[in-house]
C-alpha cells in the first residue's frame, strides 16, 4: 500500500508525567476521541487500553513502552507510551529517543512533582519539544495558576498559558482559548462530551485580555514579520499566533500550557488540536545522526522515503497474541515484508517477516512501512533494544546508540529445585534480552544468581514475571544498593525527593542527581536504603 499520510502529517509523540497525574486516563481518552478505542473505563479497574501486562493493571502503573497509531484531523498520530514511575526512567529514556514531541501531563492539584522533573530533564537532554496539559482541573484544590508557576519555579521553564479554565472543581465548565479568544464550553461530563464556542464570560474578560497579551508578547518575538506588524499596531491573526507558538515549541523558546480534566472528558479534544498544531512532524526535527557501517564516518539520515533504510529497534515485548514483538522507528527509507535487513549493530542478518501497526483495539498487518512510521516486527532473531536495522547494500548505517545507565539495585535469587534452576536460566536470558537496564550475573563468592535493575519496583516486576509467567519457585534476597565504581563521582543528594517518592517497608528512597556533565548526568538514580539512613559508603565520592 502506498503511503497514506505525508510525512509532515505525522505526529510521533509521548505522554510523560509523574505517576498518578493522569497519563493513562489521558491516553485512553485520546484513543477514544481518535475513534480507535471501543473500550473505556476507570483505568484502575483494569480496562486501560495501553497497559497490556497483568501486573501493570494490578499496580495501576504503565511499565511497557508500546506505540499506538491513531488519527486526528487528517494527521497520523503515533502515541509512544512512556512509563510514569521513576524506577523505569530508563524506559522513559528510550521512548524519548524515538518520539519527536511530548505532552507533559501535570496534576492540577500537585503541579510539578519529582518525576515530572526527572522526565522533563530527560526530555531536555534529547531536546524534545513539549506542550503541557494541566489535568485534574475538576479536583478539589486544583489550581491552574499555581501549576503554571510551578513549571517556572521547579523546571525553570518559560510557561505560557494558551488556555485557562472556566470554573473549578465540580463547576469546571469550560476553558478560555487565548489563541482564538473564545470560550469553549463543554456540554456535560459524558464521554465524547460535545463542546461549543461562546463569547468569553464578562467576568473573565480582563484576565483573558491580560493572558493573551502575555501570549502575544512572547509569540511575536519569534517572528520578525509578526513583530514588525505588531509594533505598527496590527494585532496578529490566529494563523500568525499559531505559527509562532509552533516555532516556540520546536525551539523550546516557551512551553504552551493547556488545561482540562481527562477523567471528566474535558479538554482532551483541544489537547489533540494542540498536538497537531504545535508538536513537530519528523521533518521538523534534526536529521538522525549515525555512523557509516563500513567507513565509520559520521553520517545523517533525513526523514525521507528516498533515503536508504534506517530503523531503530526501541522496545521488545511479548504480545499475548503475536508473541515477541520488536517495536521499531523508521527514520528513513521504506521497509517491506520479505525484505532482508542488516542488523548493523551486531553485523547479523534479519528478515522482515510479519509487520504490524498497533492500534488501540487491533493489530493491523501491513506490508510496507515508510520514514516516520512506528511498526512492530514479529520474528526477529538477533535484534536487541537499541540496535539499528538497515539496508544491507544501500549505505548501511549504525544510528546513534541509546545510552543505558548502570543498574542501581540488586537482589539475589535462589531457585528451589533443579527444575526451577533450568526455568530460571531460560527466563532470565529472555528478560535480560528485552531490557538493557536489567542484568543478570553470578556472585563469585556465593555462587548466587544476582539480578540488577533500576529500582526496587523494577526488580519486583521481574520477580513477578519469573513467578507468574515462568512458574519459577525461588527464594529472593533483600534488595541491596548496587555500588557503581564507574560512577564514583560527586553527587547531590536531594532529601526532599526522598520524602516525596516515599518508600515501601523498611526501604526509603533517595534520589541521586548527578552534576551536569558528570557520567550519568540527566538521570536520577533511585536507591533503596535500609532504615532510611544513607550509609556513606553507598554514596560514591562522598567522604
Ligand atoms: P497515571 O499514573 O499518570 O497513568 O495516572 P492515571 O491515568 O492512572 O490516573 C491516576 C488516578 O487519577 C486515577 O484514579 C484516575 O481516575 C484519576 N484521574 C485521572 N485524570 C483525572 C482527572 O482529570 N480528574 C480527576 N479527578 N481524577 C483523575
Amino acid at each position: 500500500m502506498p503511503r497514506t499520510h505525508k510525512i509532515e502529517d505525522y505526529r510521533n509523540f509521548g505522554i510523560m508525567a509523574h505517576i498518578d497525574a493522569g497519563k493513562t486516563t489521558t491516553t485512553e481518552r485520546i484513543l477514544y476521541y481518535t475513534g480507535k478505542s471501543h473500550k473505556i473505563g476507570e483505568v484502575h479497574d483494569g480496562a486501560a487500553t495501553m497497559d497490556w501486562m497483568d501486573q501493570e493493571q494490578e499496580r495501576g502503573i504503565t511499565i511497557t513502552s508500546a506505540a499506538t497509531t491513531a488519527f486526528w484531523r487528517e494527521k497520523r498520530l503515533n502515541i509512544i507510551d512512556t512509563p510514569g514511575h521513576v524506577d523505569f526512567t530508563i524506559e522513559v529514556e528510550r521512548s524519548l529517543r524515538v518520539l519527536d514531541g511530548a505532552v507533559t501531563v501535570l496534576d492540577g492539584n500537585a503541579g510539578v512533582e519529582p518525576q515530572t522533573e526527572t522526565v522533563w530533564r530527560q526530555a531536555d537532554k534529547y531536546k524534545v519539544p513539549r506542550i503541557v496539559f494541566v489535568n485534574k482541573m475538576d479536583k478539589i484544590g486544583a489550581d491552574f495558576d499555581a501549576s503554571v508557576q510551578s513549571i517556572r519555579d521547579r523546571l525553570g521553564a518559560k510557561a505560557v498559558p494558551i488556555q485557562f479554565p472556566i470554573g473549578s472543581e465540580s463547576s469546571l465548565s469550560g476553558l478560555v482559548d487565548l489563541v482564538r479568544m473564545k470560550a469553549v464550553i463543554w456540554d456535560n461530563d459524558a464521554l465524547g462530551a460535545n463542546f461549543r464556542d461562546e463569547e468569553i464570560p464578562a467576568d473573565l474578560l480582563d484576565k483573558a485580555v491580560e493572558a493573551r497579551q502575555y501570549l502575544i508578547d512572547n509569540a511575536v518575538e519569534l517572528d520578525d514579520e509578526a513583530m514588525e506588524a505588531y509594533l505598527e499596531g496590527n494585532e496578529p491573526s490566529e494563523e500568525v499566533i499559531k505559527k509562532c507558538i509552533r516555532k516556540a515549541v520546536l525551539i523550546g523558546a516557551f512551553y504552551p500550557i493547556l488545561c482540562g480534566s481527562a477523567f471528566k472528558n474535558k479538554g482532551v479534544q483541544t489537547l489533540l488540536d494542540a498536538v497537531v498544531d504545535y508538536l513537530p512532524s519528523p521533518l521538523d526535527i534534526p536529521p538522525t545522526p549515525g555512523i557509516d557501517f563500513r567507513t565509520e564516518e559520521p553520517v545523517v539520515r533525513h526523514a525521507s522515503d528516498e533515503e536508504p533504510l534506517s530503523v531503530l529497534a526501541f522496545k521488545i515485548m511479548d504480545d499475548p497474541f503475536v508473541g515477541s514483538l520488536t517495536f521499531c522507528r523508521l527514520y528513513s527509507g521504506k521497509m517491506e515484508t520479505g525484505m532482508s535487513l542488516l542488523n548493523s549493530s551486531r553485523d547479523k542478518k534479519e528478515r522482515v517477516g510479519r509487520m504490524l501497526q498497533m492500534h488501540s483495539n487491533n493489530r493491523e498487518d501491513i506490508k510496507e512501512a515508510y520514514a516516520g512510521d512506528i511498526v512492530a516486527l514479529a520474528g526477529l532473531k538477533e535484534t536487541r533494544t537499541g540496535d539499528t536495522l538497515c539496508d544491507p547494500i544501500k549505505s548501511p548505517v549504525i544510528l546513534e546508540k541509546m545510552e543505558f545507565p548502570a543498574p542501581v539495585i540488586e537482589i539475589s535469587v535462589e531457585p528451589k529445585t533443579k527444575a526451577d534452576q533450568e526455568k530460571l536460566g531460560v527466563a532470565l536470558a529472555k528478560l535480560a534480552s528485552e531490557d538493557p537496564s536489567f542484568t543478570v550475573s553470578t556472585d563469585h563468592e556465593s555462587g548466587q544468581t544476582i539480578l540488577k535493575g533500576m529500582g526496587e519496583l523494577h526488580l519486583d516486576i521481574k520477580i513477578d514475571i519469573l513467578r507468574r509467567t515462568y512458574k519459577v519457585d525461588a527464594t529472593i534476597g533483600a534488595p541491596q544498593v548496587a555500588y557503581r565504581e564507574s560512577l564514583g563521582r560527586k553527587v547531590d543528594i536531594d532529601y526532599t525527593h526522598k520524602k516525596q517518592t516515599g518508600g515501601t517497608g523498611q526501604f526509603a528512597r533517595v534520589m541521586l542527581t548527578f552534576e551536569p556533565g558528570e557520567p550519568g548526568s540527566g538521570f536520577v538514580f533511585e536507591s533503596a536504603i535500609v532504615g532510611g539512613a544513607v550509609p556513606k559508603e553507598y554514596i560514591p565520592g562522598v567522604e
